[in-house]
Parts: structure tokens; C-alpha cells; sequence
């Protein structure tokens, strides 16, 4: 019999794509659900939170200042991926159980990254949809657990990963029979050390290209700087990224994880304005909250 080759080919320096992923499969957009929250659509949807959650009262203030700036979900990490074994690794179950609390208060479903196997199942019982970070887009058993688990999953794109190897990963998840995935573009290494990564805006139109699942950019991650994200953010929505995940902290010089690349949440509000705008500009849309001050 005839062996069925898996990917399809492209005509792009070639790579082959998988194709359950591929547009050639599914000509159409894959709208991504979150608790009623609709990623892939005409609206353009922000993800906002503090990188980790470390207490009550950050999680909380964080949370609702981001819902007051137009933020449709919530992020914060409960287990961290960190650099240094030294370094704060998250508050664990406890931190899920804060991120429970203030979905229900503020209505936000809730993202937060899973970073084992057998984190899966506990994770699950707290989340709307899963983060699969950079540092795990490879790790293969993970894909696979969080394919056969029904949460939408957020794959982030590894920091030394080719766009067809991001594809592959994806492909491993929707070949468990989950095909609610986002895929976030988050920086890549370079040579380039003025940046914490070199963000590949470029990947936002090559993704759209080739498969029909949602793209969305992290600039937080993408630039490590601060001031440097809203000009990122305003691109990343002018190339055609579906949504942005952003990091914001009620007090970022006082953040334990990734003060310095965190928006304060003033500069949250303004952001959130100017996208709105360039959303319009581009013909996509960004409700934004009734605000007092507009
Ligand atoms: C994060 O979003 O908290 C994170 C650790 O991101 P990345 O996996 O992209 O480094
Ligand atoms: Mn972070």
C-alpha cells in the first residue's frame, strides 16, 4: 500500500509542513474559544497579567487593573521557568488557587503555563487554557499530554525554533484531537544582545500563511524592556497578530519575576488606547471597557 506522506510541501525554502496544522488542509481560520473569549476572530484580544503570581494582593490589584485597561484574559505563572534553580520558581498550587479566586471576581478566564506531564491534570482543574512555554515547545510527552486534555492550549515558540519545527509542535497537539491552540511568537535568540530576544514580527504573516491557527505576540518577552513594548505591541497588531499577551504588574519594580519588561498599569490603559486605534486602522476591532476618563 501506498505510504500517506503527513506534510504537505510548500514553497517555502523547502520546508514541509504538517497537515493537520496546514491552511492547505483547512482553508479556514480556527477560531480558538476561552471560556466565551474568541481568539482568531475580527477582535484583536489582549492577555495581560504579572509573569508570576507571588501574593494575594499583587495577583488581585494586577487583575483588576488589567480588566479596567481592556485585558480579556488573565496570565500569571504558578510554576516558573527560571533560569536559576536560586531564583523564585512560583507559588505553585497555592498561586492556582489565587487565580480561581479572581476569575470569579473579575469574570477574566485565565491562563498559566504547565510545565510537566504530571502538572497536567492539576493545572487543568484550575485554568481556561494552558500556557506550553518556550523552554517546552520540544518536549514531546508534554505536547502530547496537553493534546489530549480539552483546554485550549498557548504554545509559545522555542528561542532556538525554526517556524516549520513550531508548526510540528502544534501538529503533535492537534494529533491527540485538540485543535484549540494559539500560537504565540515570543523573540527569538540572535546574535542581538541590546534586546532580551530579537522579536520575529515577520512570523505573524508567514504563520497566517501556513496554518489556520490563531498567532499572538508576547512583546514582554520578545524585548525584555519595558519601554520598548508598546512600540511592539502597536506593530505586532499592524502585521496582523490575532491577539498580544503582555506583562503588567500593579508595582513592577517590586516584581520577583520580569519587573523590568512589565507595564505598569497607566501605561497599560494608554497602550490599550493606541491599539484600538491601529486595530480600526487595519480593520480589526479592540472593545475596550467604558472608561471614566475617556
Ligand atoms: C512566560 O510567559 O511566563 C514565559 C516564561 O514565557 P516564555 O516561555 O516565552 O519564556
Ligand atoms: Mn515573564
Amino acid at each position: 500500500m501506498m505510504e500517506i506522506n503527513p506534510c504537505n510541501s510548500h514553497v517555502n525554502g523547502g520546508s514541509s509542513i504538517p497537515s493537520k496544522v496546514s491552511r492547505k488542509t483547512k482553508p479556514d481560520d480556527t477560531i480558538v474559544d476561552i471560556n466565551g473569549i474568541k481568539v482568531g476572530g475580527s477582535e484583536i484580544i489582549v492577555i495581560a497579567g504579572p509573569c508570576a503570581i507571588e501574593s494575594r494582593e499583587q495577583l488581585f490589584n494586577t487583575a483588576r487593573s488589567v480588566k479596567t485597561g481592556g485585558a480579556k484574559i488573565l496570565r500569571g505563572g504558578a510554576f516558573k521557568p527560571r533560569s536559576s534553580p536560586y531564583n523564585f520558581q512560583g507559588m505553585g498550587e497555592e498561586g492556582l488557587k489565587l487565580l480561581d479566586i479572581i476569575r470569579k471576581e473579575t469574570g477574566l478566564p485565565v491562563v498559566t503555563e504547565v510545565m510537566d506531564t504530571r502538572q497536567v491534570e492539576l493545572v487543568s482543574g484550575y485554568a481556561d487554557m494552558l500556557q506550553i512555554g518556550s523552554r517546552n515547545m520540544q518536549n514531546f510527552p508534554l505536547l502530547k499530554e496537553a493534546g489530549m486534555c480539552r483546554k485550549p492550549i498557548l504554545l509559545k515558540r522555542g528561542m532556538m525554533s525554526t517556524i516549520e519545527e513550531f508548526l510540528l509542535a502544534a501538529e503533535y497537539i492537534l494529533n491527540q484531537g485538540n485543535d484549540q491552540i494559539i500560537l504565540c511568537e515570543r523573540g527569538i535568540r540572535t546574535f542581538e544582545t541590546s534586546t532580551r530576544n530579537t522579536l520575529d514580527l515577520s512570523a505573524v504573516p508567514m504563520l497566517k500563511r501556513l496554518t489556520h491557527l490563531p498567532v499572538i505576540i508576547d512583546p514582554s518577552h520578545g524585548t525584555g524592556l519595558r519601554w520598548m513594548v508598546p512600540a511592539m505591541a502597536k506593530a505586532a497588531v499592524a502585521v496582523g497578530a490575532d491577539g498580544l499577551i503582555m506583562e503588567v504588574h500593579y508595582k513592577p519594580e517590586e516584581a520577583l519575576c520580569d519587573g523590568q519588561q512589565s507595564l505598569n498599569p497607566d501605561e497599560f490603559d494608554r497602550l490599550m488606547l493606541d491599539l484600538k486605534k491601529i486595530a480600526q486602522a487595519v480593520g480589526r476591532e479592540i472593545s475596550l471597557p467604558a472608561h471614566p476618563s475617556v
